[in-house]
């Protein structure tokens, strides 16, 4: 078996220092990835392709033999190639639409993925936490491609923020897909409010990040 291995050189476009907006990514369970003003990402699709999975995992596992683990690794791999596909998908649109609106992205810091997204047990299977790294590093190696400025930003009580005054309170989030803000009132889909708190965190990053790269003055 031969196999080619090929380095593609792809020019990456110059950064857009000043992006005239910020698209925030809120990510989840139910709804893997919402951008403000797009259309969410539903994991519906893929929970449910990765509830077969399992099922068909857990009668193979039972058998073990050699053949069964055969087929084991070979599902795993399959759903992992379905997962990075969706990954691309998702990545490809956010990006595309941040280009075509001079916007930057503002992502969640990965690393508070596991602790935001406290989960039942049943649940907890459908949440695989590399997934989620892997959509970030795609969204940030299409952003860089394409000069989008990327940011990371705290996801602490993003989903309990409202976007509109800032109050936070853990009763603001009334159901999975519900925000009613117990300050001003406001009404919004629970994904959409925290993109939006995760958008403007995104810009005062990017701000305070600019600042500190410009030499202070004597
Ligand atoms: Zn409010």
């Amino acid at each position: 078996m031969f196999y080619l291995i090929a380095v593609c050189e792809v020019p990456e476009a110059p950064l857009n220092e000043q992006p005239a907006g910020w698209l925030g990514v809120d990510l989840g369970i139910v709804n893997i990835a919402t951008v403000d003003g797009m259309t969410r990402f539903t994991g519906r699709g893929l929970n449910r392709h990765r509830k077969r999975q399992l099922e068909l995992r857990r009668k193979l596992q039972a058998k073990a033999t050699q053949s069964a683990r055969r087929r084991l690794k070979h599902r795993r791999r399959k759903e992992q190639r379905h997962a990075a596909n969706v990954n691309h998908i998702i990545s490809k649109k956010i990006v595309t639409e941040a280009a075509r609106t001079c916007s930057g992205i503002a992502l969640e810091d990965l690393g508070g993925i596991r602790d935001r997204v406290r989960l039942r047990k049943p649940q907890r299977v459908t949440l695989h936490s590399w997934a989620f790294r892997q959509l970030g590093t795609f969204l940030a190696y299409k952003a860089r491609r394409a000069g989008v400025p990327l940011v990371y930003v705290d996801p602490a009580y993003t989903s309990q923020e409202c976007a509109e005054c800032h109050h936070i309170d853990k009763n603001n989030r009334v159901s999975q897909a519900l925000f009613i803000c117990r300050n001003c009132g406001v009404v919004a889909h629970a994904d959409r409010n925290a993109s939006r708190n995760i958008a403007a965190r995104g810009e005062v990053a990017w701000i305070a990040g600019r600042e500190s790269r410009v030499p202070a003055t004597p």
